[in-house]
């Protein structure tokens, strides 16, 4: 039997407590899990059995939220981290060794650019920045050394929607997977698998939690990609000497990925998420489709009423008919643009910061997705690693704020914008 979003987003991979009937997804505080005897523990080091062993790699409650992750985005598996970043880790990690490259689009959540830019080198990976708008430019950047091609659904900072399936298709013809990062769209404005994505990455920080109390990340596996159609994949193809030279993708199948992440990524990385964190962010998704549709409404207000106002130059929100990502909403995102965008002001650098500070409702936060509307200045604060021209092509200009609006009443929020807005003119 099928189901709908709303009702999946409840239930999908809860069952009453088997222990104690307990209706509530407990949260399982343990560190370790008694085997039943020497041939059980033996059976699950050797992955022959899937069960508990040890909080880094699984746990109960952390279990249901990987599956109510995947079953929402129509994955065959996820794997739960401890943030957004280790998640992009996590994805690209069964994917890329030194002297191999990731595809990224140039418009990225500012902490993800400086992941790739600088960081990821490290391990002797390398991200080679394209304009995803330019889709000969995205082909031409896949070599023979590219693992993946990566970007957001609907992007940071600016709410641009991706083309995910013209992506996709790309990446594709290049015989590498496509990463989407579905964090702003969250699951029930978009599900990247359906246009083709391999691997979708989440922050659940943002809207999964929604409402900023802990931290956490998903990878979603789709299923979908042939990890033994060459051999540029061996973590997933080849012998495992750490498994007995057991060959993931051959054993587990389209499960292959998520296998491979808690066997070896979440045992030898750490980057494990705690079952408390597990439950809030279980908590916020059993209202997510109210609350998307809430904050979907309310940027739309907004945003038409900021792009009509005198004292503002530009809105960037997908969701205006003004924007050249309006004609991909329908497609990508049918139920909205999401709540994220940015707004230009006249005055610039001044103006920007006078109006931060001016408003009351609004929190200058570095976070998205809470149910508080917020707002930052990219360039003094979350860009400001990235140099002027990285700032521009990423949407982070000085005299650009990002808003990420909340579920509070429009109009109120409408009012603490013109008083700012009245103040940063002055
Ligand atoms: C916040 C965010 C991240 C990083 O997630 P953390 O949970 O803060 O580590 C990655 N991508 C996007 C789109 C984000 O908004």
């Amino acid at each position: 039997m099928s189901h709908g979003f709303d009702t999946l987003q409840i239930h999908a991979g809860a069952r009453p407590d088997p222990a104690t009937g307990a209706r509530q997804t407990p949260i399982y505080q343990t560190t370790a899990y008694v085997f039943r005897d020497a041939d059980h523990a033996a059976a699950l080091f050797n992955l022959q059995e899937v069960g508990y062993i040890y909080s880094r790699l699984t746990n109960p409650t952390v279990a249901v939220l990987q599956e109510r992750i995947a079953t929402l985005e129509g994955g065959q598996g996820a794997v739960c981290c401890s943030s957004g970043h280790a998640a992009q880790i996590m994805a690209l990690f069964p994917l890329m060794g030194p002297g191999l490259n990731v595809v990224a689009s140039t418009r990225l959540y500012g902490g993800t650019v400086t992941q790739f830019a600088h960081t990821i080198k490290r391990f002797g990976w390398e991200a080679k920045f394209v304009d995803f708008d330019d889709e000969e430019a995205v082909a031409a950047a896949i070599d023979e050394n590219t693992r993946a091609v990566f970007c957001e659904s609907i992007a940071n900072p600016g709410g641009y929607i991706t083309d995910l399936d013209a992506i996709a298709a790309i990446a594709d013809k290049g015989g590498v997977p496509l990463i989407v990062d579905n964090t702003a769209a969250t699951p029930y404005l978009c599900n990247p698998i359906k246009h083709g994505a391999t691997l979708v990455v989440h922050s659940t920080t943002k809207y999964l939690t929604g409402n900023g109390t802990v931290m956490g990340g998903a990878v979603v596996d789709s299923g979908n990609f042939d990890w033994s159609a060459s051999d540029k994949f061996p973590s997933l193809s080849a012998p495992e000497p750490a498994y007995h030279g057991l060959k993931f993708h051959e054993t587990f199948g389209p499960l292959a990925f998520t296998f491979h992440s808690i066997a070896i990524g979440l045992r030898d990385l750490g980057m494990t998420l705690n079952p408390q964190a597990a439950h809030y962010t279980l908590m916020g998704i059993e209202t997510l489709s109210l609350r998307m549709d809430r904050h979907v409404a309310n940027a739309e207000k907004i945003a038409a009423w900021l792009e009509q106002d005198d004292r503002i130059e530009a809105v960037t929100y997908a969701g205006l008919p003004s924007s050249p990502y309006n004609h991909r909403v329908e497609r990508i995102c049918p139920k909205g643009a999401g709540a994220l965008f940015t707004v230009t002001v006249k005055g610039g650098y001044e103006a920007c910061i006078k109006m931060v500070e001016a408003l009351e409702i609004f929190s200058h936060v570095a976070n998205l997705g809470d149910t508080r509307s917020l707002i930052i200045h990219s360039a003094s604060t979350t860009h400001r690693q990235l140099t002027p021209e990285q700032q521009e092509a990423a949407g982070a200009g000085a005299s650009v704020v990002r808003i990420s609006i909340g579920t509070e009443d429009a109009d109120d929020l409408i009012a603490d914008l013109d008083q700012a807005l009245t103040i940063a003119a002055s």
